[in-house]
C-alpha cells in the first residue's frame, strides 16, 4: 500500500516536474511520518525513500534508532529551545526557524556539536493566525540578524500554505516565497543562500513543484490519514 502510494507521489512528482521544464533530481520528496508507526516508515525505506520529516523531537528522538543510519531526518515542525540540543546528531535540516531566538539556540547547540545546521526561515506565507512563521516583511531582518552566527547555514525558505480543496488558490503563496528568495539572495549576505525551498504537501505539491519547490513534504498520500487520537 504506502510502496505504491510512493508509485503514485513519484508520478505526479515527475509530471510537475515536466510541466515546469524541471529536473526530477532538483525536487526532494520528504516522507512526512509525523504519527506513523516505525513499520510504516520501515516500508517507505525499503520502498527507496530515504528523506523523513517529523514536527516533534520526541518523534525523532524514538525512531531515529529504530531506523537505518542513511535517513536523512528533516525536522520540519514547531521547535522549542530546550529540544534543540537532541537534533544534532540526528537532522539535516531545521525547516521552522521562525525567530533570533531559535536560531542562536540551533547556533550554540551546532557549535557544542561541532557540525553546522542547514536551516530554513519559516514563511507564514498566507497571514493565517493559526500558523507559525514570520510575515514577509519581517524576514530579511531577520535573516542579516542571524546569518553571522557560527554553526549554522541558512540555505532558503519554507511555508505551509492554507489547508484548500484547490491547490490552485495556493499558488500565489508559493509564486511570493520564490520571489522572496530571488530578493534575498540578491542581497549577497553572507553565509546565506536561497537554495531551497521548502513548499507543497499532500493537496498542492504539484503547484508548488510549477513554482519552484525544491522540497516537498508529503505524508497523508503517503501513509494515508494521520489518527491523532492514539
Ligand atoms: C504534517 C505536515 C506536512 C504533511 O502534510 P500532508 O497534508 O499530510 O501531506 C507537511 N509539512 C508540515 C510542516 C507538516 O506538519
Amino acid at each position: 500500500m504506502i510502496a505504491d502510494n510512493i508509485r503514485s507521489v513519484e508520478k505526479r512528482i515527475t509530471e510537475a516536474c515536466e510541466r515546469a521544464g524541471r529536473n526530477r533530481e532538483d525536487v526532494t520528496l520528504i516522507c512526512v511520518t509525523k504519527t506513523m508507526p516505525v513499520e510504516d516508515l520501515r516500508q517507505a525505506y525499503d520502498a527507496g525513500q530515504r528523506s523523513f520529516g517529523e514536527n516533534r523531537v520526541q518523534e525523532i528522538n524514538d525512531k531515529f534508532p529504530q531506523l537505518p543510519k542513511d535517513i536523512q531526518w528533516h525536522m520540519i515542525g514547531h521547535l522549542q529551545t530546550n529540544k534543540v540540543k537532541y537534533l544534532m546528531d540526528k537532522a539535516v535540516m531545521i525547516h521552522s526557524v521562525d525567530s533570533a531566538h531559535l536560531a542562536r539556540a540551533i547556533s550554540k547547540e551546532a557549535v557544542k556539536a561541532g557540525r553546522v545546521m542547514d536551516i530554513l526561515i519559516e514563511i507564514n506565507a498566507a497571514g493565517e493566525e493559526s500558523k507559525f512563521g514570520l510575515d514577509y516583511d519581517g524576514v530579511l531582518s531577520l535573516v542579516k540578524e542571524i546569518a553571522p552566527l557560527p554553526g549554522i547555514h541558512i540555505c532558503g525558505l519554507m511555508t505551509v500554505a492554507p489547508y484548500t480543496d484547490n491547490p490552485e488558490t495556493n499558488r500565489v503563496f508559493f509564486r511570493n516565497l520564490r520571489e522572496l528568495a530571488v530578493d534575498i539572495d540578491r542581497q549577497s549576505i553572507d553565509n546565506v543562500s536561497m537554495t531551497v525551498l521548502s513548499m507543497g504537501m499532500t493537496g498542492d505539491f504539484e503547484v508548488a513543484i510549477e513554482e519552484g519547490a525544491t522540497h516537498i513534504r508529503v505524508g497523508t498520500a503517503i501513509f494515508g490519514k494521520r489518527n491523532y487520537a492514539v
